[in-house]
């Protein structure tokens, strides 16, 4: 007897966010400021970055 993993127990919900300029899906291994991590550690929120205009971002990620 063969069993089979379930497809949705390893793949989790990965936030994604678009860059306001070019457009391309960021990357969410950017790391937080010290500013974010003291005075917005309550808030939703994402440093993204995007590899094409090289910037970085802050997301509200919505649940
Ligand atoms: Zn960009």
């Amino acid at each position: 007897m063969i069993l089979s993993a379930p497809d949705n127990v390893t793949t989790r919900k990965k936030a994604t966010a678009v860059c306001s300029k070019c457009k391309s899906v960021l990357d969410s291994r950017a790391h937080r400021s010290w500013f974010v991590k003291t005075f917005l550690f309550w808030l939703p929120i994402r440093n993204f970055k995007c590899y094409k205009c090289n910037r970085t971002q802050y997301v509200l990620i919505n649940r």
